[in-house]
Formats: structure tokens, sequence, C-alpha cells
């Protein structure tokens, strides 16, 4: 069961995406090399990690920082408005995906890679989120409309004028929504994809604000 350090740093440094059956053997995201690994990062050898290497490039997400997070795929997964697609239980450091997932590979990357993020946007401090947060402002003031997953549009759809101005709680899910739903359309590798109905031009806005908010080098989760 023990780890290759060496090996670890390979997967890390490709940054690329588990497929749902790897995720399922791999049971939790990788912690950087020196941190150290908690009960749910010990069920991989170094004959699996080295595995991995030959599977197809699916996407690539940014190195990442931060003890493990457990993944699992459940059936019939659900929360209090019925049922989705995946969880994040930040303080539990696991994200739950549905079984019918598995299925589809590509809708796989993108719910994970949203997953993911819902733990770097806890972590990404104030300044940043509030940057974040004047982008969609100046986003709503040019009318924009759509977004770059369904998690965000239904919530950007729900707003009334006056929450943006209030921070109501409604407008700072929106803002964590839509903030997932870019890492998605950034690191997930689906290039195109039905729920992606945000205009070009403030696209091209979001990507520039995740490269010089440093996102797109490291992530802490
Ligand atoms: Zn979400």
């Amino acid at each position: 069961m023990g780890r290759s350090p060496a090996s670890d740093k390979k997967v890390r440094r490709t940054g690329r995406l588990p497929t749902p059956a790897e995720s399922r053997r791999i049971g939790a995201l990788r912690p950087p090399s020196g941190s150290r690994g908690t009960r749910a990062d010990r069920g991989v050898c170094p004959t699996e990690l080295a595995s991995l290497q030959s599977v197809r490039p699916a996407g690539h997400l940014p190195p990442i920082d931060g003890q493990p997070v457990r993944l699992e795929i459940r059936r019939g997964l659900a929360d209090r408005r019925g049922e989705v697609h995946a969880g994040a239980f930040i303080r539990e450091r696991r994200i739950a995906f549905d079984a019918e997932l598995a299925a589809d590979p590509q809708e796989f990357a993108r719910i994970f890679v949203h997953e993911v993020f819902h733990f770097v946007w806890l972590r990404l401090g104030n300044p940043r989120r509030w940057s974040y947060e004047a982008l969609l402002r100046e986003e709503m003031r040019s009318r924009a409309r759509g977004e770059l997953g369904w998690s965000a549009e239904w919530r950007k759809r729900s707003l009334a004028a006056p929450d943006p101005g209030r921070r109501t709680r409604r407008w700072r899910e929106y803002v964590c929504e839509s903030f997932c739903d870019t890492a998605a359309w950034m690191f997930s590798g689906v290039p195109a994809h039905g729920e992606y109905t945000l205009a070009l031009r403030f696209c091209k806005r979001r990507r520039q604000w995740f490269e010089e908010s440093d996102v797109s080098n490291r992530i802490s989760i």
C-alpha cells in the first residue's frame, strides 16, 4: 500500500481529471507531496497511479494544494430540492456523484470540476471572492444573459433587481455557483455544451479573470 512520491507527483503535474471508474478506484483527490496523507489517501498503490498515465486526458486542472477530498459514487443521489448529479460536502471533505454519471464521462468531468471548485471558493479569500463578484456585477450592468452551467443560470434567472446591491443570500449563492460553473467550462476539457449560454465576450473576460487572479496556476482545496 506504500505510496511512491515520484509517481504521485507525476499524476499531479498532469492535472488530468479522473474518469468515473478511476475515482471509484482512487477514492480521493491527491494531496501535494510533503503534506501528511490521511486515511483517505492511503488506499492507492503506485502501480495504480502509474496506470493512470496511459488513459487519454479529458481535461486539466491547475495543480492542487490541500488535504485529500474523498470521492464517492452513490445511487439515487438527492438533496432537499430533489435528485442531483453530485454534491460537495465541504466540512466532511467529500464529493458524492450519482452513479448515472459514470455512463457519461464528459458530463462527469464537468460536474467533477464544478464540485472541486466549491472547495476552491471556500479557500479563495475575500479579496478574490469580492473581485469575482465585482466582475459579475459588471456583467449585470452590461445586461449579460446566460451562464456557463445550469446551476448558475437558474440562480441568475431568479435574482431580483436589488439582490446584487444588497448582497443577498440569493446573490451570493449565484456568485459561488457561477465561479464553479466557469471553472468547469475552463478546466473540464468539455469545449462545447448546451449549458454554455453566456456570450463570448463575457466568457473571455471570465477567462482573463481566472488567469489574472492566479486561479489558473494553482488552487487550494
Ligand atoms: Zn454547485
